[in-house]
């Protein structure tokens, strides 16, 4: 079984001295969790500046699906290189912009033809999503989710309700936006329990809200992730979404969904909604769609983007390279590694749930497919959360080779290419239970 190599501990001294010219140019505002500078990566592995080797389960956060620097994907980049560069996809066209808008159209969920606006982030698709809700519908006011991340300009960082400090002096943001509880179903924002909930966190919409603060005609959207991602890897009860759009369907609201992280094969599924059956209106995508390429875009029915000539535009977005790797990221996808997610998922999350048992410190195991969570508590019983915990079990994995990301306050993520395998995933369950080990002494 592969093992990550620590030569040095990180940060090493060429880690170091890049760390202190990064802090001497580079914006503060960034939130590295551990110092950890790259080299090169391959597959599921990662070369430090100074030689160290780690296995990542963190995929540059859910982005190089197919692993980094995947051959199929580096080859269709550099024959586009060679070919074009840039032309702007908003002002001409190139072959690399629409045969991937067919791809996506002919994937997303749902009947019928769908169209594509190109950017090039998760912010800029749902940016897109915001603008085209109003368009379409005229209508003003907008429903998004506690504990939502949906990206940080200002349309998208007004959805946004995860972290207080990503809104700090940024106010007023847009108005008309209202936030209400996500089914999360560990810590109930209602005090329920599922099934016998008869998910009260649809119900709470008509029986509450729409009666008595906001006029249901009046609202152009239901943002939501099908998986909240950043907010802590919290997966909704099955009927969810299908009761959540029957709603939204009632009231002429468009369904959007926010698939940056759950989509391009994330959860087993080309998009998280296909496991809650539910056709979004709108689906808005970016990460994982290129393999590390920037590059996002925001799907919706043909009738809904029905918006004019110079309504919405960006200069890079559908860049001609970034297309190319996604055509080739869709086709890995489509070629096997879909199943490997599930596959690979199902041996984590049994693997992380045989460990629950023995540590008391992991109160959630939950995911689907390879976004996998473990909420970290103090105490199983009353739950308290561990976020000091769940940091120093970070590190430390760090220390031993093993990359991993934070989410929620405190759940560590598990987000590795779709192409890892399963000695991989062993690789990591070990790693993670000589830290469990040694943090509970
Ligand atoms: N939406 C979701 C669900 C995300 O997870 C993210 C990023 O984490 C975004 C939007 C924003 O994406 P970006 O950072 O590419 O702007």
């Amino acid at each position: 079984m592969r093992r990550p190599e620590i030569k040095v501990p990180p940060p090493g001294p060429k880690a170091s001295s890049l760390i202190r010219l990064d802090s001497r140019y580079v914006s503060p505002s960034y939130t590295r969790v551990y110092p950890l500078v790259v080299k090169w990566g391959k597959g599921a592995w990662i070369c430090d500046v100074d030689d160290n080797i780690f296995l990542d389960f963190t995929s540059g956060i859910a982005v190089c699906g197919t692993g980094h620097c995947h051959p199929e994907v580096v080859k269709a980049i550099k024959a586009q290189a060679d070919q074009l560069l840039h032309m702007a996809g908003t002002d001409f066209y190139y072959e690399p912009q629409i045969y991937l808008a067919e791809k996506l159209s002919l994937l997303a969920p749902g009947d019928g033809n769908k169209k594509v606006y190109f950017g090039n982030s998760g912010a800029e698709s749902v940016e897109a999503a915001f603008k085209l809700a109003r368009w379409h519908t005229k209508r003003e006011l907008n429903i998004a989710f506690f504990g939502a991340f949906h990206g940080r300009t200002m349309g998208a960082l007004s959805l946004t309700a995860s972290k207080a400090i990503q809104k700090k002096h940024y106010y007023p943001l847009v108005p008309g936006i209202t936030h209400i509880p996500y089914p999360y179903c560990y810590r109930c924002p209602y005090n329920l329990a599922y099934p016998e909930c008869d998910i009260e966190c649809v119900t709470w919409l008509e029986e509450t809200l729409f009666r008595t603060t906001i006029p249901p005609e009046e609202v152009a959207a239901i943002f939501v992730e099908p998986i909240q991602g950043e907010g802590g890897y919290i997966v909704p009860p099955p009927e969810f979404h299908s009761r959540l759009s029957e709603v939204a369907r009632k009231y002429g609201m468009l369904y959007v969904a926010d698939e940056v992280q759950s989509g391009m094969g994330r959860t087993g599924k080309m998009f998280a909604m296909e496991h809650y059956t539910v056709a979004p209106d709108i689906i808005a995508l970016a990460k994982g769609i290129a393999s590390g390429l920037p590059l996002g875009a925001m799907v919706a029915r043909s009738d809904i983007m029905d918006w004019e000539a110079g309504s919405h535009a960006s200069t890079f977005g559908g860049n001609p390279v970034s297309c190319q790797a996604s055509l080739a990221t869709i086709r890995l996808l489509q070629e096997g590694l879909l199943d490997n997610a599930r596959e690979q998922g199902a041996v984590l999350m049994e693997g992380l749930r045989e460990l629950q048992k023995g540590y008391e410190c992991m109160g959630d195991v939950r995911g689907k497919g390879l976004m996998v969570g473990v909420e970290m508590v103090k105490d199983r019983e009353t739950k308290e959360r561990a976020p000091e915990l769940r940091n120093q079990i970070l590190r430390r994995a760090f220390e031993r080779g093993l990359l991993l990301l934070p989410c929620g306050d405190n759940t560590i993520r598990f987000c590795p290419a779709l192409t890892v395998r399963r000695e991989e995933a062993d690789t990591c369950l070990n790693i993670l239970e000589e830290v469990l080990k040694e943090v509970s002494g």
